[in-house]
């Protein structure tokens, strides 16, 4: 029988697209969340005139963006401006040591050229290829309900065969091609974003400097919470109901078919469920634990990606050395990915990232204020005090004085750390990660957790922990393809 009333846990991006797109198709859609806004991850917190983007700042994959708002005869454009950014980042190797990663490939290629001789055209070439996997990723993987091994295997991901590198990692594929450090770490750094190891990430992600280079960095004026308030718009003008502030505490199953749920505000009927919420909370929290498709023990062996330590900072003055996007890479990387996967500790000598979105965006500071965002990635599961925290902060604080040659402490107005703790806290998050399941080869694709309950019929996941994965625009892929896989099952 068709289920009538379907119940989201969660309102991120990825339950606010599925409920968007299952009202869309005529279903009744609740959707519960326990935050007191939409968005999870991709939040806003706004304090003194300073609109903070809590987690995502960079917008990637715009045509992804496209798909998903073309579903509902939408563009983009009819709920944000987005603008193209120029540069795309700036690089900070050492105080006055600055490279820049333009939008015009042309300054691209002749900064590669200054790294290593015949830098320009092995640049290109890198990029030619990762063009080439990203067409096949997107024609043959991205939007693929993959629901067995074979199902990877589209026509289109045979053809391109061994030049998609599947087995070799993304640090391997780089030093085919360049061997100086600075090349290495630019191609690399993104992989972050995948939450990710350069060593332990797949070539095939190498597709990220497609993005970069070739599809262009974009804002959306205002800030990245322009998304979720745009989900959150179409999801209502669908039809769907939002609630905040009410935490679903367990779900209650009958012979195989979740029934209703219980959260603190009172139980929920429901004919299905479509859980957004952080997936090994979901499993081993919310259901029995003959119910759960992965109990604790599969968590246990899993690559858990990194968590972040976050800070929000108000500063009462402009910081010209600053772009949008900015990125300190002054020391050796590989102790500070050891510190996050191998040996976990605080990194002593991290790499890490400042946002400064008021740079070019008025909407997002007072006029004559910077609204600065500095993120580091740390390990899951570390220790995480205050004392921890604000010694940690003094140390990013002064070496980042110290690389931008301006010291900007006596103008902090407003500061917010947001680490380990506020995402357990916050979003229900395992061993505080803040993105869920690192991008190896084994927990990629169709060894990422199933959209679909093994074990009961009507439950359903959709976010970041499922295929494609991580970062917003593969948790809206991840609502599609739920959404078609309900569809599927239901509507015939
Ligand atoms: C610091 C940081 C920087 C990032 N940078 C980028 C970036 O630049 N670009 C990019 O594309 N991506 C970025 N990401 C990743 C991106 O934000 C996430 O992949 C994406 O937002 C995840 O969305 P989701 O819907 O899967 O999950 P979530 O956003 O986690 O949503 C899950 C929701 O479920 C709710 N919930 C949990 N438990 C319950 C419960 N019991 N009852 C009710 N509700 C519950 C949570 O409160 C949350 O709102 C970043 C993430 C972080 C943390």
């Amino acid at each position: 029988m068709k289920p009538q009333n379907v119940l989201v846990i969660g309102a991120g991006v990825g339950g606010l697209a599925a409920a968007a797109l299952l009202a869309k198709r005529g279903y009744d859609v609740e959707v519960i969340e326990r935050c007191a806004e939409a968005g999870g991850r991709a939040r806003v917190w706004e304090k003194e005139g300073f609109v903070f983007d809590m987690g995502p700042s960079w917008y990637l994959m715009p045509e992804i963006f496209e798909n998903f708002f073309r579903e509902f005869g939408k563009s983009v454009s009819d709920y944000y401006k987005l603008m193209r950014l120029d540069p795309n980042y700036r690089i900070f190797f050492g105080a006055k040591d600055i490279v820049e990663i333009t939008a015009d490939l042309e300054p691209n290629l002749q900064t590669f050229e200054g790294f290593e001789t015949g830098g320009a055209d092995k640049l290109q070439e890198y990029l030619s290829k990762a063009k080439e996997t990203y067409e096949y990723m997107m024609e043959g993987i991205m939007y693929k309900d993959l629901d067995s091994f074979w199902s990877m295997f589209s026509p289109s991901l045979m053809k391109a065969g061994r030049k998609l590198h599947i087995l070799s990692n993304i640090d391997e594929y780089v030093q085919k091609f360049f061997k100086s450090d600075r090349a290495r770490k630019i191609l690399e750094y993104p992989i972050v974003f995948l939450g990710g190891n350069p060593k332990n990430t797949p070539a095939l992600y190498s597709i990220i400097s497609h993005i970069d280079y070739n599809l262009g960095v974009w804002y959306p004026r205002g800030g990245l919470g322009k998304i979720p308030e745009a989900l959150m718009k179409l999801a209502k003008e669908c039809g769907a109901e939002i609630r905040f502030g009410v935490e679903v505490t367990h779900i209650d199953v009958k012979n195989r078919t979740a029934q209703r749920v219980q959260t603190t505000q009172g139980d929920i009927d429901a004919d299905l469920v479509v859980v957004n919420a952080d997936y090994p909370f979901s499993e081993m929290q919310l259901l029995d634990s003959k119910l759960q498709t992965y109990p604790a023990k599969y968590w246990e062996k899993k690559i858990i990606a990194p968590s972040a330590f976050v800070v929000y900072l108000g500063v009462d003055r402009k910081l010209d050395q600053l772009t949008h996007h900015n990125v300190f890479l002054e020391y050796d990387w590989v102790k500070h990915f050891d510190q996050i996967f191998e040996k976990p500790a605080w990194p002593d000598e991290p790499a890490y990232y400042v946002c400064c979105p008021s740079r070019y965006d008025s909407l997002v500071a007072p006029k004559g204020k910077e609204n600065i965002f500095i993120t580091v990635p740390i390990s899951p599961g570390i220790d995480d005090t205050p004392k921890i925290r604000e010694a940690y902060f003094e140390k990013i604080l002064s070496h980042m004085e110290k690389l931008i040659g301006e010291s900007f402490r006596d103008a902090i107005s407003v500061k917010r750390i947001f680490s380990l703790n506020d995402f357990t806290r916050d979003y229900n998050a395992y061993q505080g990660t803040a993105v869920g399941l690192t991008h190896t080869f084994r927990q990629s694709a169709f060894f990422r957790p199933r959209h679909r309950s093994k074990k009961v019929r009507n439950l359903f996941y959709t976010g970041q922990y499922t295929h494609p994965g991580i970062g917003v625009p593969m948790a809206l892929v991840s609502s599609q393809i739920v959404t078609d896989q309900i569809t599927k099952q239901y509507d015939h």
